[in-house]
């Protein structure tokens, strides 16, 4: 489904991803891990199509995903229907005057008629258990709140692929909980999960593979997640534990 080959990414003169070779299979569940500032959110922001390698290719069903396509707005919004991004940053997504509306923009945006997208945010206000939060503002919700809500708001497109910043971030234990039930329950119902985290205790069993990026900003390993979260004395090494 995903194909990354040799990929470099710089910012000016900083390379910040290096020789990055992956490939995802379809139903797959991913963790990204590594210490700050290796290379994560530079490559989960590459698989959404917000930057573009400056060498290499990146393929999603067998189609170059490039700068010109992806500034072509018919491919740019199909692209963004199959693959969903839920940001670290939940207020650098969430824009709307209500969470309704919120969660309606994209099926808005796809031009899907009042019915459907009715029946797409009541689905997802069920799903994330924050249909008491429909009317409220996004802006004065709690960060735990916020998250789910752009969560929602991704899921209402229904994609193929969900990818998450480090979604456990600043989250309450309850939340972190539901959280790790709702992405076990997107995986076994057939999504695709690629998701950065440094939140070892709460993710036990989202995961069957781990990307752990390292200081270079090269993928160092690929792997089995329970093995290498097992694997102590590689973890501290790489100054991952
Ligand atoms: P991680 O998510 O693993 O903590 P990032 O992908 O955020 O790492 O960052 C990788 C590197 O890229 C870091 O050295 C960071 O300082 C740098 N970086 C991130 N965003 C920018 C930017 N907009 N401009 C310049 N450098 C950046
Ligand atoms: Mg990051």
């Amino acid at each position: 489904m995903i194909q990354i080959k040799d990929i470099i990414f710089k910012y000016k003169d900083a390379e910040v991803l290096k020789n990055i070779n992956v490939d995802i299979k379809e139903g797959e569940s991913i963790a990204l891990i590594g210490p700050n500032g290796s290379g994560k959110s530079t490559f989960l922001k590459l698989l959404n199509g917000i930057i573009f390698a400056t060498k290499g290719k990146y393929y999603f069903n067998s189609e170059e995903i490039d700068k010109k396509k992806m500034e072509n707005s018919n491919f740019s919004k199909l692209f963004h229907k199959k693959v969903g991004f839920v940001f670290q940053n939940s207020d650098a997504q969430l824009f709307c005057s209500n969470v309704y509306d919120e969660i309606a923009f994209g099926p808005r945006q796809m031009g899907m008629d009042d019915k459907e997208v009715d029946r797409r945010v009541c689905d997802c206000l069920r799903l994330l258990d924050i249909e008491d939060l429909k009317d409220r503002e996004p802006y004065n919700l709690s960060g735990g709140e916020k998250k789910r809500v752009a969560i929602a708001a991704v899921l209402a497109l229904n994609p193929e692929v969900l990818i998450l910043d480090e979604p456990m971030n600043a989250i309450d234990p309850k939340g972190k909980k539901f959280l790790r039930e709702l992405m076990i329950k997107l995986n076994n119902s057939g999504k695709t999960i690629i998701c950065s985290t440094h939140d070892f205790e709460y993710v036990q069993g989202i995961f069957k593979r781990v990307l752990v990026f390292a200081e270079d900003h090269s993928i160092i390993r690929d792997d089995d997640y329970d093995i290498v979260i097992n694997d102590n004395s590689f973890l501290i090494e790489n100054n991952i534990k």
